[in-house]
C-alpha cells in the first residue's frame, strides 16, 4: 500500500508526486499512456506570473477576474497570483529551463498575450509544455525509490470505503480484469475533457474520465458549462490530431482576417485581434457562418521572417509541414474544444468534498478562473494547487490502519468503442459547443442519455459518454450568457447567476 495514489502525470500529478516523495512519502504514480501522454506536454504559451519591476501581483489579480466575467473566487486567484514566483521557483529547481532576455540572461523573457495587462508569460521559445514535462520526467529518475510509476494503467472507478477514498480500480495493458490500488490518500490529477467534442486541442488522453469517476463516489462538481474553445487551431485537415496555434502568435502581432483579407475584429471589440479568447472564438465562428467558409486566417507576414522563426520555432516547422510559410503565407484556423475551466470541486488545498480524495491541474475547479481563463494561468494552477495538496496530505496523511487490503475486482473486455465514441464527440461539438440553446442542449442530453443507457460496453466509454452528460447538464442550469457560457435564448448576463452551480450524485 502505498501512502499516495496519483492519477495522471502531467503537470499537476508530476508535482505532486516529486513534492510528496522529497518529503518522504511513498506514491503510486499512473499514466494512462506512455509518458509524456497528457495535455501539459503541447502546452506552447507558457506560465503566467509577476516577474517584472513594472508588474503587480494586483494587476495579475485584476487581469484574471475580468477575464472570469464575475464568477473568480476571489481568494483562490490571490491564492493562485501571489504563490505564482514560488511555483516558478519550484520548476527552475527541478530543472525547467525558461527562455532568457536576450539583453539579460538573468531575466526572464516575457511574452504577452491576449487579458494579460503586462508581460508575464515564461515561456521556452514556443514548446514551454516539452520542457517542463523533460525536467519533471528527469526528476522522476531521482525518485525511483519513493515513487513507483507505471504507464499504460487506467483508473476506472474510485474505491470508498465510509465515505471516504481508499484507492482506485485499474486496468494495466495486457490484462483482462481491472484490478484495486489501496492507498491513504488519492489524487485525482486526470486533466481536461477536450476530447469530447469532435475537434480538439488535447491529446487523445484527455477524455474527461475524472468527472464521471469523481462523480460516481460522490463527489461534487463544479462551472462544468465553462468550456473553453481556442480561437485558432491550425484548420490542416490532414493532419491527425489538431496543432495549436499559439495566444502568443496574436500577442506577437498576428491578425486575424477572413478570405478577403478584412480585419473582422476590428468591429467586434477594441482590442481587436488581441481581445478575449471567447469573444474570438465566437467572432471567428460567426465570420465562418457569414461568409460560409471552413477557416479563417491568422496574419503574421508583417513581422520579421527571423523574429518569427525565433519565437515560434515549433509553429513555424509545424505549418511549414503542411506546405504553409507563416512568415509569407496567413495561417488557415479554426477553433476547438481547449480548457475545462470547472471541474472536481476543491477548496484552497485542493480537498475535494470527499475525504481522502484531492484534485489538482485542469480536472479540478478551484475558482480561480471563474467564467472565463486567462491564458497561460492553467499551468500556473496546477503547480500551485499540486503544491498546496501536497501541504496539506503531509499534514493529514491518515495512518490507513483501518485501510482494507482488497477490494473488487473487474472484469474488461476488448471493446472497440471508436465509433459510440465519435457520437458523441459529434454531440457535444453540435449542441454544446461554442453557441448553445436551450433546445440544442436538450436534444443533446437525450442523445447522450440514450447512448449511456444503451451501452454499457465498456468502461472506458461509460466513463466517457457521462462526462458528456454531466457537462450538458451543468450547462442547462446556466441561463444566461457569461464568459465562455453562450446562450441564444438567453444573450445577456443575469445577476441572479453569479453563482457556481454544483452537480452532486445522491449516493
Ligand atoms: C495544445 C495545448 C496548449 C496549451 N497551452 C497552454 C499554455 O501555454 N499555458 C497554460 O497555462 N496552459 C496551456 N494549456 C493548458 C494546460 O496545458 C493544461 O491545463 C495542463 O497541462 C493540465 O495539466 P494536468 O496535469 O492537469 O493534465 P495533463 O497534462 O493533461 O495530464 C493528465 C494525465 O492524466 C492521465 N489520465 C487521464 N485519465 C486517466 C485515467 N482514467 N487513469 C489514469 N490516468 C489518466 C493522462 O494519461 C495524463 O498523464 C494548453 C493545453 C493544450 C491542449
Amino acid at each position: 500500500m502505498h501512502d499516495i495514489l496519483v492519477i495522471g502525470a502531467g503537470i499537476a500529478g508530476l508535482t505532486v508526486a516529486l513534492k510528496a516523495a522529497e518529503s518522504g512519502k511513498s506514491v503510486l504514480l499512473l499514466t494512462k499512456g506512455a509518458s509524456p501522454d497528457g495535455s501539459t506536454n503541447y502546452a506552447q504559451g507558457g506560465i503566467a506570473s509577476v516577474t517584472s519591476q513594472e508588474d503587480s501581483f494586483e494587476s495579475h489579480i485584476a487581469d484574471t477576474l475580468e477575464a472570469g466575467d464575475g464568477l473568480c473566487k476571489k481568494r483562490q486567484v490571490e491564492i493562485l497570483t501571489k504563490n505564482a514566483p514560488k511555483a516558478i521557483e519550484q520548476l527552475l529547481k527541478w530543472g525547467v529551463n525558461f527562455t532568457t532576455s536576450k539583453n539579460d540572461e538573468k531575466a526572464f523573457d516575457l511574452h504577452l498575450e491576449g487579458g494579460h495587462s503586462f508581460r508575464r508569460i515564461l515561456h521556452t521559445a514556443d514548446l514551454t509544455g516539452k520542457e517542463i514535462m523533460r525536467a519533471l520526467l528527469a526528476e522522476l529518475k531521482h525518485h525511483s525509490q519513493g515513487i513507483d510509476f507505471i504507464e499504460h494503467s487506467t483508473v476506472l472507478d474510485l474505491i470508498t470505503q465510509k465515505s471516504r477514498c481508499v484507492g482506485a480500480i485499474v486496468a494495466s495493458r495486457g490484462r483482462h480484469v481491472g484490478l484495486p490500488q489501496i492507498s491513504k490518500t488519492v489524487v485525482l490529477a486526470t486533466g481536461g475533457a477536450g476530447q469530447l467534442w469532435l475537434h480538439s486541442t488535447n491529446p487523445p488522453d484527455a477524455c474527461g474520465e475524472g468527472i464521471s469517476i469523481a462523480y460516481r463516489v460522490g463527489a461534487a462538481l463544479q462551472d462544468l458549462e465553462f468550456m473553453q474553445f481556442h480561437p485558432t487551431s491550425l484548420y490542416a485537415p490532414q493532419l491527425k490530431k489538431t496543432f495549436l496555434i499559439s495566444e502568443a502568435l496574436r500577442g506577437f502581432g498576428g491578425i486575424l482576417k477572413n478570405h478577403k483579407g478584412e480585419e473582422f475584429m476590428n468591429d467586434v471589440h477594441p482590442l481587436r485581434s488581441l481581445a478575449p479568447r471567447d469573444i474570438v472564438a465566437r467572432a471567428i465562428l460567426s465570420e465562418m457562418q457569414r461568409t460560409g467558409k471552413n477557416y479563417m486566417y491568422l496574419d503574421v507576414t508583417h513581422r520579421k521572417a527571423k523574429d518569427i522563426k525565433t519565437h515560434f520555432p515549433n509553429i513555424y516547422a509545424k505549418c511549414l509541414e503542411c506546405k504553409i510559410d507563416i512568415a509569407k503565407d496567413w495561417i488557415p484556423i479554426v477553433p476547438a474544444a481547449h480548457y475545462m475551466c470547472g471541474g472536481v470541486l476543491v477548496d484552497s488545498f485542493s480537498r475535494t468534498t470527499i475525504e481522502g480524495l484531492y484534485a489538482c491541474g485542469e480536472i479540478a475547479a478551484t475558482g480561480v478562473h471563474g467564467a472565463n481563463r486567462l491564458a497561460s494561468n492553467s499551468l500556473l494552477e496546477s503547480v500551485v494547487f499540486a503544491l498546496r495538496a501536497c501541504e496539506d496530505i503531509n499534514k493529514n496523511l491518515a495512518s490507513g490502519k483501518w485501510l482494507v487490503t482488497s477490494g473488487r475486482q473487474v472484469k474488461l473486455n476488448n471493446f472497440n468503442c471508436q465509433k459510440l465514441k465519435k457520437q458523441v464527440q459529434t454531440i457535444m461539438w453540435e449542441y454544446c459547443g461554442i453557441v448553445r440553446s436551450i433546445e440544442g442542449l436538450k436534444t443533446g442530453l437525450k442523445k447522450l442519455k440514450e447512448l449511456e443507457n444503451s451501452s454499457f460496453a465498456s468502461y472506458e466509454f461509460r466513463n466517457f459518454v457521462q462526462s458528456a452528460r454531466l457537462i450538458v447538464e451543468s450547462t442547462l442550469k446556466r441561463k444566461e450568457s457569461r464568459g465562455l457560457q453562450c446562450l441564444t435564448d438567453y444573450p445577456q448576463k443575469n445577476s441572479r447567476y453569479l453563482k457556481h452551480f454544483t452537480l452532486v450524485k445522491d449516493i
